[in-house]
């Protein structure tokens, strides 16, 4: 009968065994005076559970509620006493670590659970401890995945207590010896922050983690944004979970980057349930008259602490272990004393249920792993924009940091930032991309410039709709890095100081720079070249015919001329066939001839290679072999000769001493330079090339300074020095000079290949979008139109194009000093036959005079010059000699005998010959 009974309760209570637990069960609440909020959830938490009757449904939770001073422990350790001797289930608070600690300890000799809802870095694992906070560890991790997922290479912490230097400590460990020192401030006592914050301030750093009570965010970021720490280039990283709860209205538009952590969503559909019931649940709760009106956002994110959060959900934590323990085991509360050696037998049991139980409340799920702490929770990551505080990601401890603001957002984001925003934009003086405007009246502002990067910025304004105002650099120098004090000067001081939003020039993005400033994409491309003056013209070289060939051909071709004609005299006389009849109609000849004496294979060889050929030829196979050989020989060196003959001939000869940086390396004349303290220089010194090393070491010891201040400086030393100056200068910078200045030129290739930048601050939010609107600006071809528009057109462009174009027409036409040589080789070889004639006339008229005719030779000459210059004919006597054969009779009638080709006698039939004279026509042709 009992069992049925049992039964049938058991199912009257909805499927569970409920072993009786008390009608009533009070729970002990420590809180402090100023903790009114904490008190507040307790009990409202209390009040839920009872009215919900699936929870416990046959007893009501009774809140005995303690007020405590936070540092007076004596009192705390007196009321828990009392609190046990009214029998209490379980304590909950305080939050101060001094009062809690002794709490726990009573609460650990008592066995009495004890749930905690605040942050303590000792991480104790008492057994009757259950702190629903999450574990610092896993904070602390979350803190560093998202400096990681940020990529901060350097940031500064400001913490007020030493207990805030423990939450951090994962950060500072994360943080490697080789990176960048990170620096750590203490906050100080306050209320002014202001000279700590200054000194970060001229420390140029914009990433801050600041970790400070709640309470002290508001008058901490105030005096940053009052001292001008509060820019769009500053980013905080605020550590405490309750940013929500910070009026920041007044932050929300300045541009900074405000980020947290937040363990309850305010505007999470049971969050606000709560809140609301809370609101009106009843006037005391939170002070405030319940006026009927709706909950706003704004009030939502201010009620919600986490530590209150946590109480709420602490009581329904114990609610659900005891409802879960009850269905294991009968349970009943007793009063303990302090003074007796008195337990709570289920107190181990209660705990050990609420560290295996899992629920989801206000903070999310609430899970506690096997060491008893919560380490597996979510916290929502939240950014400060123009409407508040906004999710925009959320961090686990096994996943880390999941950004959900998707690219797009955050592009829109930025850009509706920029919107009639006005920035400060640094300029440098330098040729085209900004220069003073010429004008007769007085500008200022904007108007005074023009050039290049002018329009440049022109250009992106009107895609991102800003406004921009210009500064000239003060020190007009694009910036170095002294290496001694750490510092840079220039365009990237003005940068690092947030005294100028952009730098707009030919600033060259370079590797240390990078590490300094943020830079765009690059919108120019070019390298490192040598300014000097054009090279000087040489005369055409009057010998130039002989340039095709080499002097070592020209010489192997005079030694295989000379080779091939004796080899053809020598191979002539050893055949037999070259050996001929010298009288044909006498069929057996005394003797042979053979035409190819040694003058005339020298002839028969120069014929072939002047492509003339002669009137005697080879007749044996060897010989024919040796002139076919020398024939293709002439045939394939005067097509190489001809085919190279018209390039030498036009060729205009440069002098140039250098044509590369390794010609300037090697000597010491002609000095160099670069701009100083700009990029140029930097890369000569940092260079681990020994020519540019040396090069550097070459510019460093000149004295004077072979430095420039500026590329005009730089310019008009290479004019005035009349080549004993270089200026190692950026090719675009060249090229602009050399398409106005005629007599510069670029000498050699680009020693390197890089970009100019428009550098911004570090941690610009404004990269991304003025990057794309260079790569839009580039894509539409507006930065080609605008290339062209300040090198070619503007300010003198193209003075020195017609230069070119009248040398290059004029190359095709030879003049008389490029083919002077030959005319010179053709006088020569014309009074070279003169003096051979006159030879051979003496030679000969001397021989007549002494063989046959007995007249001297002065006569002899003087009768044969008469005939010579006698034009009337081009026939003359024949000498007769003195002993010749006895004539023949002459025949009847007068007529003198003639010979013929064979030697004999014969009466010529001709006119021609009726007066004893013989034409050479008629003794060449054997047929007459
Ligand atoms: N563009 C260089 C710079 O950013 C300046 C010119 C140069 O060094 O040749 O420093």
């Amino acid at each position: 009968m009992l069992c049925l009974l049992s039964i049938v309760f058991f199912f009257a209570v909805g499927g569970q065994l409920v072993l009786s637990l008390p009608d009533v069960i009070r729970i002990g609440g420590l809180f402090h005076p100023a903790d009114d909020r904490q008190e507040v959830a307790f009990k409202y938490a209390v009040d839920r559970i009872n009215a919900d009757r699936t929870i416990l449904p046959r007893s009501r939770l009774t809140a005995q509620i303690e007020r405590i001073s936070p540092q007076d422990s004596f009192h705390a350790s007196k009321r828990v006493c009392h609190l046990l001797k009214t029998g209490v289930a379980a304590i909950f608070g305080p939050q101060s670590p001094q009062t809690a600690s002794h709490v726990q300890s009573i609460c650990d000799t008592m066995e009495i659970p004890h749930l905690e809802t605040r942050w303590d870095f000792r991480l104790r694992r008492e057994s009757c401890l259950v702190n629903l906070y999450p574990h610092p560890r896993a904070i602390s991790k979350a803190y560093v995945d998202l400096v990681k997922a940020w990529g901060w290479k350097s940031f500064t912490i400001i913490y007020e207590t030493n207990e805030g230097l423990v939450r951090l400590q994962e950060l500072l460990k994360a943080h490697g010896p080789s990176e960048f020192p990170i620096a750590v401030r203490q906050l100080g006592e306050g209320p002014d922050y202001r000279p700590l914050l200054k000194q970060i301030k001229n420390s140029a750093e914009s990433h801050i983690v600041l970790d400070c009570s709640t309470e002290k965010i508001y008058d901490v970021l105030k005096q940053a944004q009052q001292i001008g720490m509060m820019s769009d280039y500053h980013s905080y990283l605020i550590t405490s979970l309750d940013l929500h709860t910070v009026d920041l209205e007044e932050f929300k538009y300045g541009g900074t980057n405000i980020t947290a952590f937040r363990l309850v969503d305010p505007e999470r559909a049971d969050v606000i349930k709560v809140m609301k019931d809370w609101a009106y649940g009843s006037e005391s709760r939170f002070g405030r008259k319940p006026d009927g009106a709706q909950l706003t956002r704004k009030d939502n994110s201010t009620f919600v602490k986490t530590e209150t959060a946590l109480m709420y959900d602490a009581v329904h934590l114990f609610a659900k272990a005891l409802h879960d323990l009850d269905s294991s085991q009968r349970i009943d509360i007793k009063p303990l004393n302090c003074d007796a050696a008195d337990t709570w037998p289920h107190g181990y049991s209660l705990i050990n249920y609420m560290k295996v139980v899992e629920m989801r409340g206000l903070t999310g799920v609430i899970k506690f792993d096997n060491q008893g702490f919560r380490s597996s929770f979510v916290l929502d990551i939240v950014e400060l924009g123009r409407e508040g505080l906004k999710q925009i990601g959320t961090w686990n401890s096994t996943q880390g940091v999941n950004f959900t603001r998707t690219f797009g957002e955050t592009y829109t984001q930025i850009v509706e930032s920029l919107h009639n925003k006005t920035l400060v934009v640094t300029l440098i003086l330098s040729s085209p991309y900004c220069m003073r405007k010429d004008s007769s009246e007085q500008l200022s502002g904007n108007d005074q410039f023009e050039g290049y990067a002018i329009d440049l910025i022109e250009e992106i304004s009107k895609i991102l709709g800003f406004n921009y105002t210009f500064k000239l650099v003060p020190d007009g120098r694009y910036g170095s890095l002294n290496r001694e004090t750490k510092e840079w000067d220039g365009m990237m001081r003005e940068l690092l100081d947030q005294r100028a939003d952009l730098a707009i020039a030919d600033l060259t993005i370079t590797y240390d720079r990078e590490q300094a400033v943020d830079f765009t994409m690059p919108f120019m491309n070019l390298g490192i070249s040598i300014l000097y003056r054009k090279p000087i013209k040489q005369p055409p070289n009057l010998f130039s015919f002989l340039s095709p060939l080499s002097l070592d051909v020209w010489i192997y071709m005079a030694t295989a001329y000379l080779g091939v004609s004796v080899l053809l005299f020598i191979l002539a006389r050893f055949t037999p066939y070259e050996w001929q009849n010298p009288h044909p109609c006498n069929p057996s000849p005394d003797h042979l001839e053979n035409q190819f004496t040694l003058l005339n294979c020298l002839w028969f060889a120069i014929g072939s290679l002047m492509q003339q050929g002669c009137d005697f030829l080879p007749k044996a196979v060897s010989t024919r072999m040796v002139a076919g050989m020398w024939w293709f020989f002439t045939l394939i060196m005067i097509s190489s000769y001809t085919a190279n003959l018209a390039a030498f001939l036009t060729v205009e000869r440069m002098d140039s001493p250098i044509e590369s940086a390794e010609d300037l390396a090697k000597q010491t004349k002609i000095k160099y330079g670069a701009l100083r303290g700009g990029s140029t220089a930097a890369f000569f010194r940092d260079s681990n090339f020994s020519t540019y090393q040396r090069m550097w070491s070459f510019m460093e010891s000149a004295r004077p300074s072979v430095f420039a201040t500026s590329n005009t400086e730089g310019v008009d030393r290479v004019v005035r020095g009349k080549g004993s100056y270089a200026f190692l200068m950026e090719s675009t910078s060249i090229e602009y000079v050399i398409e106005r200045n005629c007599e510069l030129t670029q000498v050699g290739g680009l020693l390197d290949s890089k970009g100019y930048g428009i550098a911004m601050p570090p941690n610009s939010p404004y990269r991304t979008a003025i990057s794309g609107a260079v790569l839009k600006l580039q894509e539409e071809g507006k930065l080609h139109i605008l290339k062209t528009r300040w090198w070619k057109e503007k300010r003198g462009g193209g003075s020195c194009r017609d230069d070119t174009s009248k040398s290059s027409s004029a190359a095709n036409e030879l003049g008389l000093a490029n083919v002077g040589g030959v005319f010179v080789v053709l006088l020569g070889g014309m009074g070279v036959a003169c003096v051979i004639a006159v030879a051979e006339f003496v030679w000969k008229s001397r021989k007549v005079a002494v063989e046959e005719r007995p007249s001297s030779l002065c006569a002899e000459m003087a009768y044969e010059l008469r005939h010579a210059i006698n034009c009337s004919g081009s026939t003359r006597p024949v000498t007769r000699r003195r002993h010749s054969r006895p004539q023949p009779p002459p025949p009847p009638g007068g007529l003198p005998l003639e010979v013929d080709v064979c030697g004999q006698h014969f009466i010529p039939l001709s006119p021609y010959s009726q007066h004893g004279y013989v034409s050479s026509n008629q003794i060449k042709d054997p047929l007459v």
